[in-house]
């Protein structure tokens, strides 16, 4: 559960005060040294490359930045195989920029990305409503397509610098008083060319793997609830990162309880004596039960509150209330005891209830 913070001003090197150029300069650097084309079958190299895109991702941001920035020390979701809530970045972040300017693309016509991230995956969850409550760490098996394991994701076994561009994937032409980088024909943009294809992937670079993971889904999630799961989707191209994993959560319905947003709705079966008299009665709550005093008078129909026995909103950790709506029975299977009781208590009426209605 307690999950490090990432610290992405270490992991590009700046300062908490650095400027957007500082940040853009040190995430260069880095992105050259760490670069998978550059270190072809480096795992380490290529764990810290992501690790950088990631966090170039958030600081080049300012927005992302500030939230960040914001969100400090207090979180706890973050990263790894934990939910993250209401922290959405790395989506629509292009990478192309970046790695235009460090590969001195000048702008030419590049088929296809070299670089990108990986495709989301949508999957459903069923929960209880207790589950739903408490948040719950699950196993699940998640099938996802990652970089071959063989190959690194370059696939090939092996491979030769590209001799048309000279391993930089573009070729420079002259037009009128400009020159243009365009993507080399030869090998793609990928400045190399395989020599001998990948057994394991078939050249693909990704193969399908399915692992079972414990996936958290934190307190508080609601029916359509989406928890995302950072990292967690398909693999990016080319050292890009992962899409993320989507969790669709859907609640089983309660035997009891309803819930409307962060409230809990409860029926609450009294006997007529109960609601005459007044009385003390448990009360199912969604964490445990509750002693409730039920006044004397109390009507059918009748709804009382007890303060903070909801959900807990996950945005701002305040909870819900419960509301218990009191449900009179009446007996079915009456002794002739009874029926005497009952006719003596019809006799103390003063006036008829339906009074109004006329
Ligand atoms: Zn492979
Ligand atoms: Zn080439």
């Amino acid at each position: 559960m307690a999950a490090t913070v990432k610290d992405y001003y270490q992991t590009l090197g700046v300062s908490k005060d650095a400027s957007q150029d500082d940040i853009k300069k040190a995430y260069r650097r880095l992105a050259r040294k760490y670069h998978p084309d550059l270190n072809p079958g480096d795992k380490s190299a290529e764990e810290k490359f992501k690790e950088i895109n990631e966090a170039y991702a958030v600081l080049s941001d300012p927005q992302k930045r500030a939230e960040y920035d914001r969100a400090g020390t207090t979180f706890e979701q973050f990263g790894g195989f934990e939910g993250f809530r209401g922290f959405d970045f790395a989506r629509g972040f292009d990478f192309g920029d970046v790695f235009g300017d460090i590969f001195g693309n000048l702008g030419g016509t590049q088929k296809g990305p070299r670089y990108s991230r990986g495709e989301d995956m949508l999957m459903g969850v069923e929960l209880t409503l207790e589950e739903a409550f408490t948040g719950i760490t699950r196993p699940l098996p998640i099938t996802r397509t990652l970089n071959c394991d063989s190959c690194g994701g370059s696939g090939a076994e092996t491979f030769q610098t590209c001799h048309n561009c000279k391993g930089t994937g573009l070729i420079q032409t002259a037009k009128g008083f400009f020159k243009i980088a365009q993507t080399c024909h030869e090998c793609g943009g990928t400045g190399r060319k395989v020599t001998s294809v990948c057994k394991k992937c078939g050249g693909r670079g990704k193969n399908i793997f399915t692992e079972t993971m414990k996936v958290k889904i934190p307190a508080g999630v609601d029916d359509g609830s989406v928890v995302k799961l950072r990292g967690m989707g398909n693999s990016g191209m080319g050292g890009g990162p992962s899409g993320d994993l989507l969790l669709e959560v859907s609640i089983k319905p309660h035997k009891f309880f309803k819930r409307k947003g962060d409230d809990v709705y409860v029926q609450l079966p009294v006997t007529f004596g109960e609601a005459a008299l007044g009385a003390k009665a448990e009360v199912p709550t969604i964490d445990g039960a509750s002693m409730m005093t039920i006044p004397p008078g109390t009507q059918g129909g009748q709804r009382f509150k007890l303060s903070g026995k909801g959900f807990i909103s996950p945005g701002s950790r305040r909870r819900g209330d419960e509301y218990v709506d009191i449900k009179i029975i009446v007996p079915k299977d009456i002794s002739e005891k009874a029926k005497d009781a009952i006719k003596t208590i019809e006799s103390l009426y003063k006036e008829s209830p339906r009074k109004g209605m006329k």
